[in-house]
């Protein structure tokens, strides 16, 4: 009898071994696929300016004739893809950067020096919008103070892209309860109810973006960052938008003190 049950036991353990196989081989290819489309993707991205890049330079080295005005406008072209360029290499990196497992480095940061920082700067860079600054809390927390600082950055900026000139762009830094909450709106383009649950997707670019006069120049990888360093920072990140209306981005983290 108790050899019975010790083969019986033996045969579920060994089911249960098998299912585990199983699902961890099906981890591996489901990240492995992952993997293939966003490194098909980012070849892709990548290849967009280069491939303008290139065209440019070539019509600058046949046509060596040109009119100074046309000569102007296709540097300013080469010069914006370029720009283009450097924005996907340094984002992809982050990415990888977080994908292979770098997580962050904690240390005490006091989060309203750090909003307000960036803050101040986006200020000065876009005078044609207008800046409400709401309530900014002090509250100290542990965590990566050059990511947290990332992190307000891209809110802040997307904000601004999307906001034609004389829009309106506010930030708020409230204390609630154990959280820290950022609250980041604009009076912008908005993005419609189709859009929203893919924005932080990689890549993806909504199209009233694309539909602003001059194109803003976005990878479509910010707000994937943006999500990657809440997470890790063991908070959340939501938008709240309406096409034509404007968005709400709000970024809740944990406070935690400094353990003793
Ligand atoms: P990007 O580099 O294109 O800005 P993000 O990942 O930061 O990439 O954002 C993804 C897309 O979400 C943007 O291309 C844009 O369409 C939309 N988006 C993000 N923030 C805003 C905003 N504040 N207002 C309107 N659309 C936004």
């Amino acid at each position: 009898f108790r050899g019975f049950i010790g083969a019986l036991i033996d045969i579920d353990d060994r089911k249960k071994a098998e299912s585990a196989l199983v699902q961890s081989e099906m981890l591996t290819r489901q990240l492995m696929e992952a993997q293939q489309r966003f490194l098909a993707d980012a070849s892709h991205e990548l290849r967009t300016p280069l491939s303008s890049i290139q065209g440019n330079s070539e019509l600058l080295m046949r046509y060596t004739h040109l009119p100074e005005d046309e000569k102007k406008e296709i540097l300013t072209d080469i010069y914006r893809e370029t720009a283009r360029l450097g924005r996907l290499v340094s984002d992809l990196l982050q990415l990888a950067r977080g994908d292979s497992g770098l997580g962050i480095r904690e240390t005490e940061v006091p989060l309203h020096e750090v909003v307000l920082d960036v803050w101040r700067d986006l200020e000065r860079m876009k005078p044609d919008h207008r800046f409400g600054l709401q309530q900014v809390d002090e509250i100290t927390l542990m965590g990566d103070h050059d990511r947290l600082k990332q992190l307000a950055l891209i809110l802040l900026e997307n904000a601004a892209k999307y906001t034609p000139k004389g829009g309106t762009i506010q930030m708020a830094l409230m204390r609630a309860g154990e959280e820290a909450e950022l609250c980041v709106s604009d009076t912008g383009v908005g993005i419609s109810k189709e859009d929203l649950p893919r924005v932080f997707e990689r890549f993806f670019r909504a199209d009233a973006a694309r539909s602003l006069g001059e194109d803003p120049g976005g990878t479509g990888l910010g707000l994937s960052i943006a999500r990657w360093i809440t997470e890790q920072h063991e908070g959340t990140i939501t938008l709240e938008s309406e096409l034509g209306v404007g968005t709400t981005a709000r970024v809740r983290l944990p406070i935690r003190a400094l353990e003793a």
